[in-house]
């Protein structure tokens, strides 16, 4: 058989889980929280299941809650989206980001990624028989160089992937990366898929700069969020993409064979619980941001060398003055010999990477970041 992705295993996120159950390790491998979803979601989820709410939805989605994530991305971002034609509920933002992807990519395109990069766009942009162009971004700080962005855009390049708060960083776009993207984008024709799914997971104050909150960016944009990290509910695999009306068609064509429609009785109790507490979304920031700083507190002792985290809810460490080995091998003797499950930043680049840091998960409960905290600061 020949396989179409034939470089492709099993995702380290799966590996490195499945490695944490099995040495009975503190999981702050792959990215999940620790702590339930919302109360109303779940007596709402229960409520539509038991009234009979069972069948297929509209393909784009249940339009209660299309208008609902219309309002929302207008109180963030004051951005004017007509819920019925532009909003599509996917199963999860994997689902969008490959409908996207498929919707945009065709035969020897080129879509710009920077690496390190969430590990589901290449398969993604490869079973669209496109090729990424891979720009890597590099510890300390994972500036882009927007100068080698434009070297990289040629006559084949058809889009670029951004991702923020970006996994696994933690960093955010800021103002001047937006203007040099959309300068770049206007002037090569090019396409935009903005994966926001943290976008409700900013620290220190920072706004999210959405792409939605520019009219002209956003004219030629996919932006694709998720439910599961909003509302503690990764296992519902709930998220949407927004698009102008024309790509939204486009979108919807995919979109339909793929899926059809999302899981529609978690649809109606996601427009409840941002109908009736649209504050949940508020207060993720600063419930994340102590996260972060109790994490952070923790390992100040240790000889790890924390990165700064602007958003998401992970934390990468350097570990160059704890162990000479790389990184997967690192996170193997971590989880075996330490009893603690991190993911290995080398993963996420398609080009050989050896920077010493590792991402560390800290939507967990306080005891959880100590009590690992406590076995790293031994280290
Ligand atoms: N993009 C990024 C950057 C992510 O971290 C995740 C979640 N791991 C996703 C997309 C996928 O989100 P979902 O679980 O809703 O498919
Ligand atoms: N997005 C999560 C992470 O980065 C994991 C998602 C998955 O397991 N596919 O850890």
């Amino acid at each position: 058989f020949e396989s179409k992705l034939p470089n492709l295993g099993t995702s380290i996120f799966s590996q490195m889980t499945a490695l944490a159950n099995q040495f009975d390790a503190i999981n702050l491998s792959q990215g999940f929280p620790e702590f339930d979803a919302p109360e109303l979601l779940k007596k709402q989820l229960n409520h539509y299941v038991l009234e009979g709410v069972n069948q297929y939805s509209p393909s784009s989605g249940v339009p209660r809650l299309q208008q609902q994530i219309a309002q929302l991305v207008k109180r963030k971002y004051a951005a004017e989206i007509d819920a019925t034609q532009q909003v599509t509920v996917t199963s999860g933002a994997t689902e969008a980001l490959f409908v996207a992807i498929q919707a945009l990519v065709r035969e020897g395109d080129e879509v710009i990624v920077f690496d390190p990069a969430y590990d589901s766009y290449q398969p993604a942009i490869e079973l669209a028989g496109g090729k990424s162009v891979n720009i890597a971004l590099h510890a300390p700080d994972y500036a882009i160089d927007w100068q080698a962005v434009t070297e990289a855009v040629n006559s084949k390049t058809r889009a670029i992937i951004i991702n923020t708060p970006h996994n696994p960083s933690g960093k955010t776009l800021k103002q001047h990366d937006i203007n040099a993207l959309k300068a770049l984008v206007s002037k090569h024709d090019l396409y935009v898929i903005s994966d926001e799914v943290y976008e409700h997971i900013t620290f220190d104050n920072q706004p999210h700069l959405s792409v939605l909150r520019d009219a002209e960016l956003f004219a030629r944009s996919f932006v694709i969020s998720s439910f599961g990290k909003t509302f503690h509910s990764t296992g519902w695999k709930m998220g949407y993409c927004i698009a102008p009306v024309a790509l939204a068609v486009e979108f919807r064509k995919i979109h339909q064979y793929v899926t059809f429609s999302s899981f529609t009785p978690a649809q109606h109790a996601l427009a409840d619980m941002l109908e009736q507490q649209g504050e949940h979304v508020d207060e993720l920031r600063e419930f994340y941001q102590q996260k972060r700083d109790v994490l952070s507190n923790a390992l100040k002792e240790s000889r790890f060398t924390i990165l700064p985290s602007e958003g998401t809810y992970f934390l990468l460490l350097d570990y160059s003055n704890v162990s000479d080995l790389n990184d997967v091998e690192f996170c193997q003797w971590l989880v075996e010999q330490a009893g603690v499950a991190a993911i290995p930043l080398s993963v996420f680049y398609q080009q050989p990477s050896n920077d010493k840091v590792i991402r560390l998960c800290f939507a967990k409960h306080d005891a959880t970041l100590l009590q690992a905290a406590e076995i790293l600061c031994q280290l």
